[in-house]
Parts: C-alpha cells; structure tokens; sequence
C-alpha cells in the first residue's frame, strides 16, 4: 500500500502545483477523446513506470474544478479537511449498512445527522440518512409522500392516481423520479413562478383544486431552496400551509443552497423549515465537501423506516436499528459520505460553516455590484442568490461560454429563462477571493475583445472599451 500511497503523492503534488499556472486544463474535443489518452484495457501488465505515467496523463487531462477559473457548476473548490476525511473513508472501505461493518462510521453519520436536525430545531423523533446525490435524497422524499398517500401502495402498487407539485424552475429530477415512483410524469404539476423565480402560492391553489375535482389525489410538494438557474428560494412560510391544508407531504430540496440552514444571516430565506415533513441537502455543494456527500432529514423518522426497511436476516444479525442505518436507506452497501462532511464541521465548528456559506454570499455581491454597475452588462438575476445571471455586450451566451471553454479560458456556463439566454457565474468557491472574481471578469472582457466570433452582428460595430 505504501508504494501506491507515495505514487499518490508524486501525482497530487504535481497536480496542484500545475493547478497555479493552470488553472483550465487542455480542452480535448470528445472526437479525440480516445486517440489521444491510453484507455485502452489489454491481457498483459503494464511497467510500474507506463503505468504511473497513464495515470499521470489522465489526473492532468482531466477537468480542474478546484481553481479560480471553474464556475461551470453548482459545485467547486477544495477543502483540505473535507479531501482528507474522503481519503480516509476510501482508506477505511466502511460499508454503512449494519454496525458490523460500519463501527465507528455509524457514529460519524449518525452525530452529522443529529446536528443538522437539532440546526433545523428537530427534536428526537427526527432523523436522515445520506444518497448518493440530491436527485436521489428527493427521490426518497417523495417514495415517503406516496406511502403516506397510501399506506397499502408498498404491497399493491399504485391504484388511484396521484400528483405531485413543484415550481416550473425546480430540478430535472422531480419528474424523473415520478416515473420511477409509479406516479407518473404526467402526474408533476409545474406551478408557475413570479418574476424572481418563486412559486406563486395562489397558483399552486388553483392547480390542488383543478386536480381534487378531477378525482386525483395530491401527495407531494416540492419546495426549492435554490433554484438551478437563478439560485431562488421558494418561499416556505407562505406554501407550507397550503399543503397543510389539503394534507399534502412538503419537501425542501435544498440540493443547491440548503446550507444556508448554518448561517444566522442568510437562514430566513429557508424560514419555515421546521415545518415540513422533509428537507435535502447537498454538503458538496454551498459546503464544498468533494462529491458526493447528500443528506435527507425527516422530521418523523418512521416515515424512514415505512418506505425504506426491510428483513434480511442474512444482513441485520446485531444490535438494534438505530445502529444498523441500512434499514433507513435507499442502498444495500453504501459508502461513508459523512466522515468528509464530519471532519470539516468537527475541525472549523459550525461557526466555519456558517463563514463558508457567508463568504459565498459576500462574493455574490462582488459579483452582482460589477455587473450593475458596468453599462456593458445587463443582470437578469436578482438579490439574495449565489448565481450571478448576465449578459455581455449583447454576446450570444451560448458560443461565449463554449469558446471560453473551447479556447481553455474559463469554466462557466450559461443559463436559460423566459426565452432569453444569460452566462451564469455561480459563487460556490468559498475559497475564492475578491480579486478571482474580478479576474473572472476581465478575462472574459479581454477574451470578448480578442475573439471577434464571439460578438453577435449588433454588437460587433459597437466600439470595444475594457
Ligand atoms: C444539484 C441539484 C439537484 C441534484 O443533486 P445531484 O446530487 O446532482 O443529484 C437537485 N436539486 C437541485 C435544486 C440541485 O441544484
């Protein structure tokens, strides 16, 4: 093992001292993907030395998430803590499904879970679990509405069909997990949102009764704590009571800023919370562990325990359910996702927490003021979010983001609304600065100015200034 550990070290070391002169690797077009790297998998061995050098090949080829310059997702960054509790579960290979196999790792998962319910002011009958992904934490949220719906669907399957609600700028998994659920894409009812991307209570209404007086039964509303295109927060106060009301499970898919749960500054936009029956998170997100580290709380765990238990006495021959979490999961074996998320809490408090999810605000204003204030830009974003939604010098976004990408400048993507297409910058990094973000800025001014193509006609006899 030692041998394989100091060839980790030759090739990480390298790696970040790369990352600072680079902070964008090659671009590979896809067509030249497999002539250009050594995947092929051949009958004989390889030399120690071949085979340090293809790895090498690959970690450098490979995209750099954890510079200045990668904005592309609603992830990035680096948290050396967090990297080195995710070290140590692959170290360890604990599988969470019974205390046998788990130990200690039972107690890691099973504190963070405690922690974040008594954040939310959950008392002992609430509990969680960890997927692996926010699609999936939703997923479990929803199978739990169901089986709330109907007691009997475990056994029988669907009967009488069911509809679920969710803003019409909510996450592409709601409908991808009706299908899976038996409830059906046909049966997700997209609510419109106001001008800032919130649902609109009285749409939602409208839509209940449209559907009770159709003869179906509502089951599940999905309520988001950032929205994926402009980082908007549904509001939880004034949604929560209709569901109430027509008996409906509310869900918070806080995939993307449900972190904001540790910061007293920013934690009313979730206002409401400990109302729900369910809230997800994504630790790897607005936290910046590595990938993948999701978290679903539910305020009454036998709800957990209806949807997800089941006999297998060849798996749970010791001690009691709560220390056997497989009887509460989606998986069979599962990895330890919390160790990572344990080790950064434990080592900068929830106090550190709280700064991390500060700083990515702070660094949204940064944002946010520079485009308002330079007349070449326009916001199609708004306040209180960590996208930052623009367009440059009437530039196409599309080819913007695409050659910056294309020509190894910056990682960023572009966002859709309303028929009108926007770069959106997104202020995960918490390790970012100021200045990374400015730099982002002129980068993109400089390569605008440099890169005819990527002016569209109108702009293009419009004078450049920088
Ligand atoms: C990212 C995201 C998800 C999906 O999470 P994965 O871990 O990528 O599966 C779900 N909902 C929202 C709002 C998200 O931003």
């Amino acid at each position: 093992m030692q041998k394989a550990l100091d060839l980790f070290q030759r090739i990480s070391s390298d790696l970040i001292n790369d990352e600072k002169s680079h902070p964008v690797s090659d671009y590979i077009p896809s067509k030249r993907l497999y002539k250009q790297l050594d995947f092929a998998l051949r009958d004989n061995p390889i030399s120690e030395k071949e085979f340090e050098e293809v790895l090498r090949e690959i970690v450098f080829a490979s995209p750099r998430t954890a510079t200045p310059s990668f904005f592309n997702q609603l992830f990035g960054g680096r948290n050396e803590t967090a990297v080195l509790g995710e070290l140590l579960s692959v170290l360890l290979n604990n599988s969470m499904y019974t205390y046998k196999a788990g130990g200690a790792a039972v107690g890691v998962e099973k504190s963070v879970l405690r922690s974040v319910c008594n954040t939310i002011r959950w008392g002992e009958d609430s509990d969680g679990t960890f997927a692996s992904g926010g699609s999936l934490t939703n997923f479990m949220a929803m199978l739990m509405a169901r089986d709330t719906t109907f007691q009997d669907v475990r056994k029988k399957g669907m009967h009488t069909p069911i509809t679920v609600y969710t803003s019409e700028e909510s996450h592409y998994s709601i409908p991808k997990n009706a299908a899976f659920c038996g409830i059906g894409r046909d049966q997700v009812r997209y609510i419109a949102t106001d001008k800032k991307g919130k649902m609109i209570p009285q749409e939602l209404i409208f839509q209940i009764e449209e559907d009770i007086d159709d003869g179906y039964v509502p089951s599940f509303l999905n309520l988001t704590a950032g929205t994926t295109v402009l980082g908007a927060f549904d509001s939880i106060e004034d949604l929560l009571p209709i569901a109430r009301k027509y008996n409906i499970w509310t869900h918070v898919d806080g995939a993307y800023c449900g972190s904001v749960i540790f910061s007293n500054r920013y934690n009313n936009l979730i206002k409401g919370l400990q109302g729900v029956n369910s809230f997800s998170f994504n630790a790897h997100k607005m936290i910046g562990t590595p990938l993948t580290c999701s978290l679903l709380l539910v305020k009454d765990k036998t709800q957990l325990y209806r949807s997800f238990s089941n006999e297998a006495s060849y798996l749970y021959q010791t001690e009691t359910d709560e220390f056997n979490p497989g009887q509460t999961s989606l998986q069979c074996g599962r990895r330890n996702d919390a160790l990572k998320f344990w080790a950064l809490w434990k080592s900068v408090g929830t106090k550190g927490l709280e700064k991390i999810v500060d700083k990515q605000f702070a660094l949204a204003d940064i944002a946010r003021n520079y485009v308002k204030k330079h007349p070449d830009y326009e916001l199609h974003s708004f306040d209180d979010s960590i996208s930052i939604c623009f367009s440059y010098k009437g530039t196409d976004a599309k080819t913007l983001c695409r050659e910056l990408y294309e020509n190894n400048t910056l990682l960023v993507s572009y966002g859709e609304r309303k028929n009108q297409d926007f770069v959106r910058l997104v202020t995960i990094n918490a390790q970012n600065e100021e200045k990374d973000i400015l730099d982002f800025f002129k980068l993109l001014e400089r390569f605008v100015q440099e890169n005819k193509s990527t002016q569209s006609a109108s702009s293009i006899s419009e004078p450049q200034d920088v």
